[in-house]
């Protein structure tokens, strides 16, 4: 029988590379810096996009617009108990208002549906930092994906990947994706604490920068937090990736299923796909331990 692959494939769509950050905080929320301050930050790194997603606020105006970064109006919305009784924290990108709740009667759910209301999308931030497990997501509808790399709860208390959580998810039948992001809020290193921002980006294919959102709800970008991937292609059921000088690359698929290289330097690797994978993501992870990721391919 034919395996169908069912995957938007960034590498082989039209357009140019686009790097953004869409969690970040300003002293709107509490972050260390004015929106101002943050813009220039990202813009003189080298990004091409931001969302600024304040906490229960939206931070966006057309002065801001005018600062030279893509701005994508965001918010970061914290409601709805978990099972352990923790907080969701949920983020809306390209919202056209102010997203208001009272986070003691507000279901996780209700936050999603009133994101989409506004046509925005939803991102579930920071899984393992919140304590939300396989059975506060599953539930849970329309939204785009979960943070599987958080910057600020890597550097502050060391639960910063989500990566378990959205692999249970994907074994369900959960097609969603995966986003790596700062969440800044701190824009210095201090001892024993480097700042959180440039820590976790994604690389949007687009044909221009006014259709960088319409590329991520196709899912048309890869996550990084350090390696460049240089090309996915996938003929006569092999997958090749290309990445810049890693020390691993895993094909991770469903439980007990997948494949590892593992070498002092690798720069590319194949899979050939079985068919009974479910699904198959690709993870690089160079010597210093920073990885990228890239969406899922959904085997059928
Ligand atoms: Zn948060
Ligand atoms: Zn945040």
């Amino acid at each position: 029988m034919a395996i169908k692959v069912k995957f938007n494939n960034p590498f082989s769509t039209k357009g140019n590379w686009y790097k953004g950050n869409i969690h970040t905080h300003t002293t709107d929320s509490d972050g260390e810096l004015s929106p101002k301050e943050v813009i220039s930050l990202y813009k003189n790194k080298g990004y091409d996009f931001l969302s600024i997603t304040d906490h229960n606020k939206l931070t966006y105006s057309a002065k801001l617009k005018k600062e030279g970064l893509c701005l994508i109006p965001g918010e970061e919305i914290n409601g709805g108990k978990s099972i352990i009784g923790t907080l969701f924290h949920i983020i809306a990108l390209n919202i056209k208002k102010e997203i208001i709740i009272d986070k003691e009667k507000t279901t996780a759910q209700q936050i999603i549906n009133k994101i989409r209301k506004e046509k925005g999308e939803v991102i579930i931030a920071h899984p393992y930092w919140s304590g939300l497990t396989f059975s506060d997501l599953y539930p849970l509808r329309n939204y785009l994906g979960i943070e599987i790399f958080n910057s600020d709860c890597l550097y502050s208390i060391g639960r910063g990947e989500s990566s378990v959580h959205w692999d249970n998810l994907l074994a369900k039948d959960k097609q969603i994706f995966g986003f790596a992001v700062d969440d800044a809020h701190r824009y210095s290193d201090i001892k024993y604490r480097p700042m959180d921002m440039g820590k976790g980006w994604i690389m949007v294919k687009a044909l221009n920068k006014n259709l960088i959102m319409d590329s991520i709800k196709k899912g048309l970008f890869y996550s990084s937090s350090g390696p460049l991937i240089k090309n996915l292609s996938i003929e006569k059921k092999i997958i090749k990736v290309e990445t810049s000088p890693v020390s691993s690359i895993t094909f991770v698929s469903f439980p007990t299923k997948g494949k590892r290289l593992t070498a002092s330097l690798i720069n590319q690797a194949e899979y050939k796909i079985k068919g009974d994978e479910k699904y198959i993501r690709i993870r690089c992870t160079d010597k210093f331990g920073k990885k990228a990721w890239t969406n899922p391919l959904f085997i059928g």
